[in-house]
């Protein structure tokens, strides 16, 4: 277990010639041999000849010591305070994930228009501030949990909705678009109703981008046809979009809050997970 890693390099191969030993560095999520065109185009989350990420199909970083392939590896400043290489391991997937997201409908995110961000947790939360920096767009934050929505607010949500059965969510958006609808949704969810709501809330020739998963996508043809609605999938990011997020991470653009566990603890982190009680990312530290 462990996809999101970052790290000091203990030892490399002979063959390697461009990080040393004790350099800061973040690891890329897939292990790939870069060959295949999808790799070349840097879309290595496509690649062709067997990729696999550590953590999911093999050990990763739930460990004091993890072993990767030199693609894989981005080196960061030496600089890098070890408080901040700690913060970064989340942007290895949460973050890269929310990016890539938000870049494949950036054109679309225009001044004055509406941005809805469905679930404020790992990815949610970089989400709010990457839209906050790169666009001029008013931002609608959407959780079950109320600590999460302030979370939203605390990282330049404009307008935060509790999702619960006493409050209509659809009629608060509304209300606040004018009766129009967000232009974008950014589903983080994707399971429990979010993709349903997110086709209510979303504005007609609006866009629902789907990112969270586990549920079903159930809507009339017909209303996505006299509405116009587009619906795209996201799946991780390039290694170009990895880079531009490490930037804005190291340009003090966005933030990752995360909630520190020793090594030992991972058990304990894994459950407060699943019962939705960690703010932002939980990060486990040999
Ligand atoms: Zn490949």
């Amino acid at each position: 277990m462990g996809h999101e890693n970052t790290g000091y390099v203990y030892d490399f191969g002979s063959k390697v010639h461009n990080i040393s030993k004790n350099d800061p560095v973040i690891l890329f999520p897939y292990i790939t041999k870069g060959y295949c065109l999808n790799c070349r185009k840097g879309n290595d989350m496509f690649c062709t000849e067997d990729p696999y990420m550590p953590g999911i199909d093999a050990n990763g970083g739930y460990a004091e010591f993890m072993k990767t392939k030199i693609r894989a590896v981005v080196s960061l400043p030496k600089s890098i305070k070890n408080d901040d290489l700690i913060n970064m391991a989340p942007l290895a997937d949460a973050g890269i994930t929310a990016y890539h997201a938000i870049k494949k409908v950036y054109p679309l995110i225009i001044p004055d228009s509406t941005v809805i961000v469905f679930g404020v947790g790992g990815l949610g939360h970089i989400a709010i501030q990457i839209i906050k920096s790169m666009t001029a767009a008013k931002i609608i934050a959407i959780d079950i949990s109320q600590e999460k929505l302030e979370l939203a607010k605390k990282y330049g949500a404009d307008f935060t909705l509790l999702f619960s059965n006493n409050h209509d969510i659809i009629k608060e958006c509304m209300k606040f678009t004018h009766n129009n609808g967000a232009n974008i949704v950014f589903d983080f969810v994707g399971e429990n109703n979010s993709t349903e709501y997110s086709l209510k809330l979303v504005k007609k020739q609006g866009t629902v981008v789907v990112v969270g998963y586990g549920g079903i996508f159930k809507e009339s043809t017909f209303d996505l046809i006299i509405r116009e609605i587009n619906i795209i999938g996201s799946l991780t990011g390039t290694y170009s979009e990895f880079t531009e997020l490490i930037q804005m991470y190291l340009d003090g653009k966005i933030k990752v809050e995360t909630q520190r566990f020793n090594l030992r603890e991972a058990a304990k982190a894994d459950e407060l997970l699943k019962n939705g009680k960690i703010q932002g990312r939980a990060v486990l530290v040999p």
